[in-house]
């Protein structure tokens, strides 16, 4: 095992709640083609796959057997690690936010450390006892939280988490930066956030859109993780779609390997992040 300290964790987020065939051609809807584009970024380096379904109208969803379907087909071909949305959509019941971890025993699952006026349009609510009872349920199952922070106020919301005993050390944060409602994606900004975590953790962060280079560039050179793809930023440059998610894994690895750094395996991944459900996935 190389020295760990010179890893970089590249998350690829394939799909997302948003984008439609209509935004750009190249994003995968269908649990086949969710899989396959997963397939291909692992092959290209990529650590972990974060995973949202769409239902048959290509709509967010929290479809259990979509999520089923898209999981079973990636641990057919690949060894990537799985982390599972709680959050494909807006309103959802709890039950229906936490089955496909619960069954499906993904290594990792986002954890929205608070609620937000989602994009100036809606609430996106994760109430402290939503959270409360989601951090029990991952613990439970031994599935790591991404603490996912789109605004200073959750990064406190999980420190009281912690305190309390929901979320237990070592605590891994995502830093979503530049989603209306929440904190602008600025290099300044990331910095202030980055300031703000206990020291006994691990973190990534992503820049919405246009913002997703910079804050690329400012999180590999404080230290941190990395997540691309069209959940994220459907363009790979000023007026061009990105053709693959693939082509985002691969710019990635070109400017990690450029710092002297490598991307983790997913082996890699699983012990930088202390991740337990490997070997304990149910059989499908
Ligand atoms: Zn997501």
């Amino acid at each position: 095992m190389n020295d760990l300290k010179d890893k970089v964790i590249l998350t690829v987020a394939c799909t997302g709640a948003w984008p439609q065939k209509t935004d750009t051609p190249y994003i995968p809807i269908t649990p086949e083609e969710e899989a396959e584009e997963i397939v291909r970024c692992y092959e290209a380096g990529a650590s972990v796959a974060h995973i949202h379904v769409r239902d048959d109208q290509a709509k967010a969803s929290m479809d259990f057997e979509k999520f089923e379907k898209t999981v079973q087909l990636v641990r057919q071909r690949c060894d990537i690690v799985i982390n599972l949305t709680t959050s494909g959509g807006i309103g959802l019941e709890d039950e229906v936010r936490i089955r496909p971890f619960r069954e499906l025993r993904p290594e990792m699952a986002s954890f929205d450390c608070g609620s937000m006026n989602w994009q100036n349009n809606c609430v996106f609510e994760n109430s402290p006892q939503f959270l409360e009872k989601l951090a029990l349920e991952m613990n439970a199952v031994d599935v790591k939280p991404e603490i996912e922070v789109f605004d200073a106020g959750m990064v406190y919301n999980a420190l009281y988490l912690l305190k309390k005993g929901y979320l237990k050390a070592p605590l891994h944060f995502q830093f979503v930066l530049g989603v209306p409602g929440g904190i602008a994606a600025t290099v300044e900004n990331l910095l202030f956030l980055v300031k703000l975590l206990p020291e006994n953790c691990t973190w990534g962060a992503l820049g919405i859109g246009k913002q997703h280079l910079p804050i690329m560039y400012a999180a590999l050179a404080l230290g941190g993780h990395v997540r691309v793809g069209m959940e994220d930023n459907i363009f790979y440059s000023k007026g061009k779609l990105a053709e693959s998610n693939t082509e985002f894994v691969e710019r990635t690895k070109r400017i990690v390997g450029e710092l002297g750094k490598t991307i983790a395996t997913p082996d890699e991944t699983r012990m930088m992040l202390g991740l337990k459900n490997w070997n304990k996935k149910p059989v499908m």
